[in-house]
């Protein structure tokens, strides 16, 4: 089975439908959260997500946007955004995206398999270094976890004698690109396909992955996008600009 792996999409339609286009055949799409907040295709996102699939679990965006989740600790740019997307979904949208479960779930048919925004420990918490990712990789049986949420894209494992973060060292920084990471039997796993609609990691193409479950392989991937579209929409939704500039730095 080959699975795609999407997170973080954050309303920008335009890297969604980019990722869409460049990803090769999938039998299911699993979806780590983040659908909304930042950019200003809420709707369309949400939208576009329901029709994919039906394996999702929340961000804490998504939690933000439909008052499960207090503004208090986001910065006033992820305040501001969360307050306009508020308001911009439909009321239907917004009965969908607060009915999102909370990780992390079992990834059906693979019980091997978990899915969470954060951390497998706790569903808000940021995994980004080592240390971060060693808690849960040494107290988790479960071998193979997907996450989101730092927009990040890469990963950390844990087998008998090491541990290490990981990430895809890409040749071009404008071209659609794939590197596969092959999974061992013996090591376990904490891995982030990666933002489609606010890369983090320096590099402006949205990131995602397919999980390739017969070969145990994980494909990262990033493919450019129209990131002019995307701009202009923040700019005209009168969202705070820097959501606009900061996809051109992928930061
Ligand atoms: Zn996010």
């Amino acid at each position: 089975m080959r699975i795609l792996l999407l997170s973080d999409i954050h309303a920008n339609l335009e890297a969604l439908e980019a990722s869409l286009a460049a990803a090769p055949s999938f039998d299911a799409v699993v979806n780590l959260g983040d659908i909304v907040g930042y950019g200003a295709s809420p709707n369309e996102v949400t939208a576009r997500s329901r029709d994919l699939g039906k394996i999702f679990v929340r961000g804490n965006h998504d939690k933000a946007v439909t008052g499960l989740l207090e503004l208090d600790d986001f910065n006033p740019m992820a305040a501001s955004a969360a307050i306009w997307t508020r308001n911009a979904l439909t009321s239907q949208n917004l009965d969908w995206l607060r009915a999102l479960p909370q990780g992390p779930i079992a990834l059906p048919d693979f019980p091997q398999v978990q899915l969470v925004h954060g951390s497998p420990n706790d569903e808000d918490e940021y995994v980004v270094s080592l240390g971060d990712a060693l808690a849960p990789l040494i107290t988790r049986t479960t071998p193979l976890t997907f996450f989101g949420h730092t927009h990040l894209q890469g990963g950390f494992f844990v087998n008998d004698s090491s541990a290490d973060g990981f990430r895809p060292e890409y040749r071009t920084v404008g071209q659609a690109e794939s590197i596969p990471l092959q999974l061992k039997a013996e090591a376990r796993y904490l891995i982030n396909p990666g933002s489609v609609g606010q890369p983090r990691d320096g590099d402006w193409r949205a990131a995602f992955a397919l999980y390739d479950t017969d070969a145990q392989v994980v494909h990262f991937r990033r493919t450019p996008y129209n990131l002019k579209v995307a701009q202009d929409r923040i700019f005209a939704a009168k969202l705070p600009p820097r959501l606009a500039t900061r996809l051109a730095a992928g930061r």
